[in-house]
């Protein structure tokens, strides 16, 4: 963990959420950033990135969480998005079979694109809350071993586990010498 209070709160973590359109990484980011949710979320009015700071342990984190506003469509994202990024969140839909069929592209995009090697990378299973999910918690941790991500399913409506990813993400970032400091 970091030592020096001062060096802390002048730390900013560039955070990216990637994955398929509609599994609700812009909802995850508001949920997080202003704890709202807005079940008529439009694409269109997507935020570039927001910025926030976190408290861990007592330490002050700046994040730039970046979002993408509909870029992710074309299944792509720039290089110049991922570049220097230290955490990435990986968003599927638990109740979206496709949305977690997709994710070895994000997963490939990533490992060609991210400038970071070490960057620590979370999956989440969004949308816990829907009746009727596809995608098993089981599977959902199966493909975050397979690929050393950090797992956790979650609901932007329900702000169920939403806190905890980013928190988690976070704390490991902290915890990985050589990816935060200056
Ligand atoms: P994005 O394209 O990945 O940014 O997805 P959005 O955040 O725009 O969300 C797509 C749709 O899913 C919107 O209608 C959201 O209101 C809805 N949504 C997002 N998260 C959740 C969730 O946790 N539960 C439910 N039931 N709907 C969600
Ligand atoms: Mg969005």
């Amino acid at each position: 963990m970091p030592g020096n209070e001062g060096e802390n709160t002048l730390t900013t973590l560039k955070i990216l959420i990637i994955g398929e359109s509609g599994v609700g990484k812009s909802s995850l980011m508001l949920r997080f950033v202003d704890d709202t949710f807005d079940p008529e979320i439009s694409a269109t009015i997507g935020v570039d990135f927001r910025v926030t700071t976190i408290n861990i342990d007592n330490n002050f984190v700046k994040l730039a969480i970046w979002d993408t506003a509909g870029q992710e469509r074309f299944r792509t994202l720039t290089p110049s998005y991922y570049r220097g990024g230290q955490g990435i969140i990986c968003v599927y839909d638990v109740s979206s079979r496709a949305s977690f069929d997709k994710l070895g592209h994000w997963i490939a995009e990533l490992d060609t694109y991210c400038t970071k090697s070490d960057a620590v990378k979370m999956l989440v299973g969004n949308k816990i809350d829907v009746e009727g999910r596809v995608v098993t918690r089981e599977e959902g941790l199966q493909f975050a071993k397979k690929h050393k991500m950090l797992f956790i399913e979650a609901s932007a409506k329900t702000r169920e586990g939403v806190q905890f990813a980013f928190e988690e993400l976070i704390e490991k970032i902290l915890q990985t010498p050589g990816l935060w400091e200056a």
